[in-house]
């Protein structure tokens, strides 16, 4: 018996034992860059909501979020970034800036904030919450 949440910490632990770090970095806006095996394709169709000339990624690559709060170091999943930017409409340009244990915390230190804002951004666009 294996439970969801203990495959997701088996995923972590070999995202984690991958060198990220270790890589050149890649443009995912670049239309030249072949994307890495682990890429997770953007589907650009669903990132219309972003008015960007800098371009719109092609793929997302799992990512290195040092906590502001912490100072811990997380991966912050490719289809995580792709649920935040195509699913919730999150911003192009907003990225993780905490690890998911102070985002809870912070979250829930603040009762009177509304739960939605975290699911669908674009929806509340001025709740602070949103603000990864
Ligand atoms: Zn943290």
């Amino acid at each position: 018996m294996t439970s969801q949440r203990s495959k997701e910490a088996h995923a972590l632990a070999r995202r984690i034992a991958t060198p990220i770090k270790c890589r050149a970095p890649i443009d995912p806006t670049d239309p030249e860059v072949t994307p890495p095996p682990d890429a997770v394709p953007a589907d650009r169709a669903e990132l219309a909501h972003n008015n960007n000339d800098g371009g719109l990624p092609r793929f997302y690559l799992d990512t290195v979020v040092v906590c502001r709060d912490c100072g811990k170091e997380e991966i912050w999943p490719a289809e995580r970034q792709k649920w935040w930017y195509e699913v919730a409409k999150g911003n192009i340009n907003a990225t993780a800036v905490r690890c998911r244990a102070c985002r809870h915390k912070r979250k829930h230190s603040r009762p009177s904030e509304c739960c939605l804002s975290h699911c669908f951004p674009a929806r509340f666009s001025n709740c602070f919450a949103m603000r990864v």
